[in-house]
């Protein structure tokens, strides 16, 4: 007989994280995909230029997911997360060819934070508030590192969901402090971009940054803006120099900040805002 013990929760909610993460490198790699699709569309709608021939259905679910070298497509006992990944040892069953590291490390990422939110809001409503939001920031963050978007389509749920969470109490912020977090956090990114605009011509960072840092003021409240914003800059002015040096910076040494504000929410997450700045000396 399994005896709950405190462990059931945290155990429970890992494993669905491993699942959901298995979700999110697909969503990770479709939902950019899907919007270009729909962009395409609609500027050729607008121009009225000729429509080509109809494109073969792209969503989440459909076509099946395939291998990238050979398209033979993925059987479901192939995607188990982790566990296909290292019996096969990391190679297509077909052709052989290298399935990257990347598809396992972000399910035990979002294993590891949903064993987390398990441990600490256990089985409930607020802890699926806390699965959905590190789902979500964490399918941000990959989405922003790959293409440098930010989808309105999850930003701004999730930035609802705050909110909602606060007056529901799951998150342990009063509405009033939400409410400002997320009205400070778009007006004080909106602000730094456009200083910086002016001062140097040059864009620094996009509109879904804005809502981004909103998001997180949604859920963690104002108090919280000035360590995730300092936090978020000192690793990502880290990450970028380390890059720099590496040699490793993409062609316009663009770095989203995107995936650091979003590093930096996890953080908050799990030891609080109160921490972080004292860690700051602030
Ligand atoms: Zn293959």
């Amino acid at each position: 007989m399994i005896v709950a013990g405190p462990w059931l929760e945290p155990a429970v909610a890992g494993l669905l994280g491993l699942l959901i993460g298995s979700f999110l490198n697909v969503l990770v790699y479709r939902l950019p995909k899907m919007m270009e699709r729909q962009w395409a569309r609609e500027c050729a709608e607008s121009t009225g230029s000729a429509q080509g021939p109809a494109e073969p259905t792209f969503n989440l679910w459909t076509p099946r997911s395939s291998c990238p070298q050979c398209a033979a497509p993925i059987a479901w006992y192939h995607n188990i997360p982790v566990a296909s990944f290292v019996l096969l040892a990391g190679k297509c069953p077909r052709c052989h060819g290298r399935i990257s590291p990347r598809y396992p490390v972000v399910e035990i990422a979002s294993g590891c934070l949903f064993a987390f939110v398990g441990q600490r809001w256990g089985i409930s409503f607020a802890g699926a508030a806390w699965c959905t939001f590190c789902a979500a920031l964490l399918a941000l963050a990959l989405i922003d590192w790959d293409t440098t978007l930010l989808p309105d389509d999850i930003v701004l749920p999730l930035l609802w969901l705050g909110l909602i969470g606060a007056q529901l109490q799951w998150t342990q912020v009063p509405l009033p402090n939400a409410l400002w977090g997320a009205v400070g956090g778009y007006l004080f990114l909106w602000s730094v971009y456009w200083l910086f605009k002016l001062a140097t011509g040059k864009e620094g960072m996009g509109y879904g940054d804005f809502k981004l840092l909103a998001c997180l003021g949604a859920w963690f409240g104002w108090e919280a803006l000035i360590p995730i914003t300092l936090l978020s800059s000192i690793i990502g002015a880290i990450v970028g120099l380390t890059l720099k040096m590496t040699g490793g910076l993409r062609p316009g040494n663009y770095i989203p900040f995107g995936p650091f504000l979003a590093g930096a929410g996890f953080v908050v997450m799990v030891v609080g805002g109160n921490v972080v700045q004292k860690g700051l000396g602030l």
